[in-house]
């Protein structure tokens, strides 16, 4: 069972690539036997697809039989590519006069309308529903606020990046959070792997969003 936690890494999503942020990540000790004795340690990397040469750092508790990956505050979790790069698309459709419009602007020109279509609905549906468990999450700070990312943004006087800020403000409950913004293990039949899953999400067009 694959578990992500948050890696504080201090990068931007190009630094953290340069730099090979991930040698650097450290988890001093397993997740689930603070103790000890359970045979935790390193298990290389992973890569994602998106960003380009982006790694993952990973741990493994053979007596657990759980693996732990510290994924940086920038991306997002079980989804391809970055926060903000997420954040943007879902920002421009609240403010185009239609989905369709929207999706039209975004895409590239080898890309059907229909296929733009289901690529930006996807995200808008994510991250509403990432921003709508916020809300309830955390009514200290967002009570009464609609779950979109201008309404978001606006609350927390946030111009930009209203989804990395709220990694911060719900580092608490990340874990019970949904993807792209939390790290919730997604629930799913037949026992399939997470990262079989990632891959499955690859990226799709159209890229000209980021
Ligand atoms: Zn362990």
């Amino acid at each position: 069972m694959p578990v992500q936690l948050r890696y504080q890494s201090g990068h931007t999503s190009d630094e953290y690539v340069t730099q090979q942020a991930w040698r650097s990540a450290s988890l001093s000790c397993c997740p689930l036997h603070s103790k000890g004795r359970c045979g935790f340690s390193r298990h290389g990397s992973y890569p994602r697809v998106d960003p380009p040469g982006t790694r993952i750092a990973r741990w493994y508790c053979p007596q657990g039989h759980c693996t732990f990956s510290l994924l940086p505050e920038h991306l997002a979790a079980r989804f391809p590519g970055t926060l903000a790069g997420i954040e943007a698309v879902v920002a421009a459709v609240e403010r185009a006069p239609s989905v369709e419009a929207a999706a039209d602007a975004l895409r590239a020109d080898d890309v059907t309308l229909a296929t733009a279509l289901r690529w930006v609905r996807r995200r808008v549906r994510l991250v509403h529903d990432a921003l709508r468990a916020a809300v309830s999450l955390l009514p200290e700070l967002l009570l009464g606020c609609a779950p979109t990312v201008w309404a978001v943004r606006t609350h927390l006087a946030c111009e930009l990046s209203v989804l990395l800020r709220l990694r911060e403000l719900a580092a608490a409950h990340l874990q019970g959070l949904p993807r792209p913004l939390g790290l919730r293990a997604p629930v799913h039949r037949g026992g399939g792997r997470t990262e079989r899953l990632q891959q499955h999400l690859g990226p799709d067009p159209p890229r000209r969003s980021r």
